[in-house]
Parts: C-alpha cells; sequence; structure tokens
C-alpha cells in the first residue's frame, strides 16, 4: 500500500482485508460450509470443511499481519486455545523426547504433563522467572515458555532463552496470551511458534473460545495444519469471524485497558491492605526490567493479594463494575480469587484483576470502596 510502515492501529483495523472488490463487503461475512464445489482431481484451497475455510483465511492472514508485520508467516487458527497449544506439543514431540513446560504457566499445564507422559515424552518443569528453564533445557526437544506469567506474572527473557534452547538444538513455544501481538512478538523474539488462547485479550469480549499458532517456517506450519486436520479442532466460521471483526478494535483495547490497568497498580500500590501487588509495567515490579526489554504493553492483568480468603471474598462481592469470573482481557472487568482452582500455587487471598475498558475513574472508584467495604469487614 504505501512505503511508510504503518502504524499498530492501522495494521489493526486493515489487518486480513481480502482486495477490494466493488459491491463485495469490506470484510466478507462467515462462509457456512462442510463442502464445496469440487469437480475432478481434488486440489485446490477449499474443498472439505475441517481443512479450509475462506472465513479462516481471512482471520489466520489478519492474525499474521499482527504477529510478523511485513512478512509471510503462517498462522493456523484452532477451536480454543488449548487446541492450539496441543497441536504444537503433539505435532512436534515423539515418544522419548524430553520437554521443558513452565512450572508455573495455565492451570491446564498439569493435565497436558499427563497427557503427555502417558505418550512416553519426558516432562522438566521450571518457573518462569529468573530465566530458570535455562537449567534443564540439556536435550530437550522443545522449550516452552509463557511469559507473563499466568496468574504470577513472572518474565522471563525469550530471547536469551530462545538463544539458549536453539544452541541446545531444541525449538521454541512461547504462549503469548497474555501480551497479545501488540504486546510482544514472540517470533522476533526468536521463538519458533508463537502460540495464544485468542479467548482472552485478542477477541476482548469474553464471548468466543479461540486460538491460534503463528510460525515462519512452512514445514512446521504444516506438522500444525496437519495435526489439526487428525483432531479436527477447527473453529466454527461464525467465531472465526467475530475473532476477526474484533481484531480491528485490538489496539484501542489494549491502550486503554493497559493503561487503566497501570493506573490501578499505582493506585493499589498506595494501599496496606493490598500484599504481593504485580503488574509488569509497574517501574518497580520484579519484572519490569526484562518486561520493558521486550514488551511494547504490559498487558490488563494486575495480580495482588489481600489478608485471607474471607477478606478476599468481601471484596470481590464489594465489587459493581467487575464480575467475579474467571478469564482475561475482556472489555469488561473482572476478577477473580484464583485460589478457588486448587492448581494455582498461589495464597488463599490471592486476585487476579483483568482490567477492562471502563472509564479509569469509575473503575478506580468501585475497587477503592470494595477494598474499603470488605476492610470493614462489609460486604
Ligand atoms: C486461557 C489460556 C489458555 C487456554 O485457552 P482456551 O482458549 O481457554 O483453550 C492457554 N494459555 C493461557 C495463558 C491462557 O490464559
Amino acid at each position: 500500500m504505501t512505503d511508510t510502515p504503518l502504524g499498530e492501529g492501522t495494521r489493526a483495523v486493515r489487518a486480513g482485508l481480502p482486495e477490494t472488490r466493488q459491491y463485495e463487503p469490506t470484510l466478507p461475512g462467515p462462509v457456512f460450509a462442510a463442502h464445496f464445489h469440487l469437480s475432478g482431481d481434488p486440489t485446490g484451497p477449499y474443498m472439505y470443511g475441517r481443512d479450509s475455510n475462506p472465513t479462516w483465511t481471512h482471520l489466520e492472514r489478519a492474525i499474521g499481519e499482527l504477529e510478523a508485520p511485513g512478512e509471510t508467516v503462517h498462522t493456523i487458527s484452532f477451536a480454543s486455545g488449548m487446541a492450539a497449544i496441543s497441536a504444537v506439543l503433539m505435532s512436534q514431540l515423539r515418544s522419548g523426547d524430553a520437554v521443558v513446560l513452565p512450572g508455573d504457566g495455565y492451570q491446564v499445564l498439569p493435565l497436558v504433563r499427563e497427557q503427555l507422559e502417558a505418550y512416553g515424552i519426558e516432562v522438566r518443569t521450571a518457573p518462569t522467572g529468573g530465566d530458570a528453564q535455562l537449567d534443564v533445557l540439556d536435550g530437550a526437544r522443545l522449550l516452552w515458555i509463557e511469559t507473563p506469567s499466568n496468574p504470577n506474572l513472572d518474565v522471563c527473557d525469550v530471547r536469551r532463552l530462545a538463544a539458549a534452547a536453539h544452541a541446545a538444538g531444541a525449538l521454541v513455544a512461547v504462549d503469548n496470551t497474555l501480551a497479545t501481538p501488540l504486546g510482544q512478538r514472540p517470533l522476533d523474539l526468536g521463538a519458533d511458534f508463537s502460540v495464544a488462547s485468542d479467548t482472552k485479550g485478542m477477541t476482548g469480549h469474553g464471548d468466543i473460545l479461540l486460538g491460534h499458532v503463528t510460525c515462519r517456517d512452512a514445514a512446521r506450519a504444516d506438522e500444525v495444519r496437519r495435526w489439526r486436520k487428525i483432531v479436527g479442532a477447527i473453529p466454527g466460521p461464525m467465531e472465526a469471524w467475530l475473532a476477526h471483526r474484533s481484531l480491528a478494535t485490538l489496539q484501542l483495547r489494549s491502550d486503554r485497558q493497559n493503561a487503566t490497568a497501570l493506573a490501578l497498580a499505582q493506585a493499589l500500590e498506595q494501599r496496606a491492605d493490598v500484599a504481593g501487588l504485580r503488574y509488569p509495567g509497574l517501574p518497580g515490579d520484579p519484572s519490569h526490567r526484562i518486561a520493558a526489554r521486550q514488551m511494547r504493553r504490559f498487558g490488563c492483568v494486575v495480580s495482588f493479594v489481600l489478608p485471607d480468603r474471607a477478606h478476599a471474598e468481601r471484596f470481590l462481592a464489594a465489587l459493581r463494575l467487575v464480575d467475579d469470573a474467571t478469564s482475561f482481557g475482556g472489555i469488561r472487568s473482572t476478577a477473580e480469587r484464583r485460589r478457588r482452582w486448587g492448581g494455582d500455587d498461589v495464597p488463599e487471598g490471592f486476585i487476579r484483576f483483568s482490567v477492562g475498558a471502563e472509564d479509569p475513574e469509575d473503575l478506580l472508584a468501585d475497587v477503592a470502596r470494595a477494598l474499603d467495604e470488605a476492610a470493614a469487614g462489609r460486604s
């Protein structure tokens, strides 16, 4: 279009749009098709609906343009983030291989670990902070990174880990769900696979589940696509279309949500009833130094610890503008007492707060009032 690189907001609103055609819509609607007209030898872009769909093609192009601006990359979209994660693991690992997973990552990873071990794959874990995964890389086939980690918001140095992994002959995948490609671009930092749950900030409305894998290498992309075909973890056309429509506002949403997240973290920093505050965008946060080197935005998730379970529950119940719900990245703020799930290694009063797109003054006032009420023993 132009020789000057486009800004992120411009790229987000135009990402993946097909060429302009008279009387056609800008973003074509979802194509609902199990099969396509196909005569003669079966070749061509669209034959059967489990292999490909024009609505996926548009979405996959859009995501690729955000993951790696100006490059040709391969994106494969999936029915959920877990489908995308499993596709990389299952297509790249064989029995006898070793894989390094974060010990403090997404709460389904322990289940993944059990399954991989049942298939004869050795699983090693190490925490995200302090680049601890470096110590268990030897002989591994794949290094799986999640940074910032969820829900503790620790950060590792992706460039450094990826270089060490490649030197040791391992592939590198980054779960980029929390950051989104506007927060950090794993492929530029040296990863072979950028993987995400698009259920969260990427689509941002809390109304669809979706995921994707992006990589530069065509052969690896084919392996991941083959896995999608085998397990059939395909996105529905309606979800794919909604996701593409939602990507147009990714920069608007991220800027608003991330700025308010920083303001919330700064306000929480002042309170004596709040401990263990974490936000990678806070200059004093243990993650900040590395985060500032590899992230362009620090995300919308803030975590902190209230004195105990009852205090945390009073706080959540007192909030009026924030839904008590899991997940994150949506335009409506949500918060939850993370320990209720049992999996994460966090205190009983640990709150994971996902900042939405409300007016910052309203949100901060609601949180301050709810904290006051919780501290006073009311809810
Ligand atoms: C939510 C999440 C997933 C799983 O995504 P689904 O879309 O729920 O399958 C994976 N990784 C991280 C970091 C997540 O937050």
